[in-house]
């Protein structure tokens, strides 16, 4: 089984004392996740040995430069099962949303089309969605979330066969719910009864906990951040399926991504990769990113997948013995291969950014808020939910130390 505690020394932050000489207890993984020395090492490394603009330079640092850039690229791909070609670099999923929306989407989407999301999707996959829906008249519909925080799929196939849906748009895992959306179940219907309807699957959450090979899933899109997979912030992937791509235009146009220039007229470069990388790339952050994929692998997602499937389920029976506290999303014991990454609760009676507040003073970092997912939070009245996620460096202890200091909570707001 895998041991926590082992890897803790890998993380220089969390060796960090808050608060009094207190441990710091980082259960705000969902939002972003603390980075391995290794990967401080592979980007400053970077900056100290081989920093130099790619493709331009005859000379070596621009060389060993263009080098690493190629090799991190290759790497990250391969972590996610991709070809190289596969992999538009963008800063994080935010960007990769809006870039399919602006791209495959202003020339796709026609008045009367339907493009079809779910309740539980972040902002980040519903804002971009709606700004299209608006500008190309088209409809915005959804599937629902039921109480458990599952969704609900009776409507899927009436929807796909009425032959309007252009675009799925859905999250791999929920970052409010932790629910495990039945993606592979969603595709394989969706090219049963509607082969042109394309999927985007945001993977910001399920990138960080669970093995992803993306040719196999057979989404079209897929998008994640790699500051929530021990990576770097600033830097992300948009997969795109090959055959999609090569119908794609460009989003950004510039340097880099050019066969010849005149001043009228411009011709792009064959090259895909190198027709969607415009401008400087981010050089560090790619290096930074090859190096935490490393770090996960030589682990192996299967191995830490298990790790925090483990850590759900601790904390949901920890936290169900709290009288004042009601979790939300799936609790049933038997579906908790549905879940992962984080639990989230309404602890009753007390605002969840005051139960934040003294989770912090006890060590212990969460979150509180409505986690950019407003309308979900909207459709079941709770005003905002307390987060619990985590990553591979927590353990069972920093639960534990989490429910003690939900006693203090009690104690200073209880009757
Ligand atoms: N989608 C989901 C499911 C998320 O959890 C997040 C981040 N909280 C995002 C999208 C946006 O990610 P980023 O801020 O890295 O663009």
């Amino acid at each position: 089984m895998f041991n926590a505690v082992s890897i803790l020394g890998d993380f220089p932050i969390l060796q960090k004392k808050i608060h009094n000489d207190k441990r710091l207890v980082y259960l705000d993984n969902a939002a972003t996740s603390q980075k391995p020395e290794l990967v401080i090492e592979a980007m400053s490394n970077y900056y100290r040995q081989h920093n130099a603009n790619v493709h331009r330079g005859v000379h070596q640092l621009g060389d060993e430069s263009t080098k690493l850039f190629h090799q991190s690229r290759r790497r990250i791909a391969n972590f996610f099962g991709a070809e190289t070609e596969e992999f538009v670099v963008v800063r994080n999923t935010t960007e990769a949303i809006n870039q399919v929306a602006y791209t495959w989407g202003e020339k796709q989407i026609i008045a009367g089309d339907m493009i079809l999301c779910t309740e539980m999707e972040h902002h980040s996959n519903l804002v971009p969605w709606q700004k299209l829906a608006k500008r190309k008249n088209a409809q915005l519909v959804f599937l629902k979330v039921n109480k458990f925080g599952e969704l609900e799929l009776d409507r899927l196939e009436e929807l796909l066969k009425s032959g309007k849906v252009k675009i799925i748009c859905l999250t791999h895992v929920s970052n409010a719910l932790g629910t495990v959306n039945p993606i592979e179940k969603i595709i394989e219907t969706t090219r049963q009864l509607s082969p042109k309807t394309k999927v985007l699957i945001d993977g910001a959450q399920a990138a960080p906990h669970m093995p992803i090979h993306f040719d196999d899933l057979g989404a079209d899109f897929y998008t994640l951040s790699a500051h929530k997979m021990l990576g770097p912030m600033g830097i992300g992937g948009l997969f795109i399926k090959l055959k999609v791509l090569e119908e794609l235009e460009p989003f950004l146009y510039g340097g880099g991504m050019i066969n010849t220039v005149s001043l009228l007229e411009t011709e792009y470069a064959d090259d895909i990769e190198e027709r969607f990388s415009p401008g400087t790339p981010d050089v560090a952050g790619l290096v930074g990113w090859a190096a935490a994929c490393e770090y996960l692998h030589n682990i192996g997602m299967e191995i830490l997948l298990k790790h925090d499937q483990l850590l759900v389920k601790y904390a949901i029976e920890q936290l169900q013995k709290i009288p004042q506290v009601k979790l939300v999303g799936i609790t049933d014991l038997q579906k908790l291969s549905q879940r992962v990454g984080s639990v989230a609760f309404v602890y009753q009676g007390v605002h969840a950014h005051d139960v934040g507040q003294i989770l912090d003073s006890e060590g212990v970092a969460v979150r509180s808020g409505h986690h950019c997912t407003m309308p979900l939070h909207n459709k079941f009245g709770w005003p905002a939910t307390v987060r619990v996620s985590f990553q591979l460096y927590n353990s069972t202890d920093d639960i534990d130390i989490l429910v003690r200091a939900l006693q203090k909570v009690e104690h200073v707001f209880g009757k």
